[in-house]
């Protein structure tokens, strides 16, 4: 068992079983049950996502990667540098970390 994935975002972490589910890779999703008590004592209530089998850790993480860039970090504003590929604001001519100019 190892664990994959933490967030605040519930549905997020059932989007991301289901799509491990349609992998057919086993996982489950812990702190989903817990109880009334042990929320207000922990404060907060994290859900997270597991796997059964460590080996298939990699594989959950790329399959989950394209998922977890959409609606993150990037916006429909920002452009990815085409050299070092880091995401900038629309308001930089230049990448912010290798000066490359902003692609068409
Ligand atoms: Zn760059």
């Amino acid at each position: 068992m190892r664990e994959l994935y933490t967030s605040m975002d519930s549905t997020r972490i059932g989007f991301y079983k289901s799509v491990l589910d349609e992998a057919g890779i086993p996982c489950f999703i812990q702190n989903e049950t817990t109880s009334q008590l042990v929320n207000m004592l922990a404060m907060v209530f994290q859900p997270t996502l597991c796997i059964i089998n460590d080996e298939q850790y990699e594989q959950a993480l790329v399959l989950l990667k394209p998922h977890h860039e959409v609606g993150s970090i990037m916006t429909a504003e920002e452009w990815l540098c085409p050299c070092c590929k880091e995401s900038n604001p629309a308001s930089f001519d230049l990448c912010w970390n290798c000066q490359a100019a902003k692609p068409e």
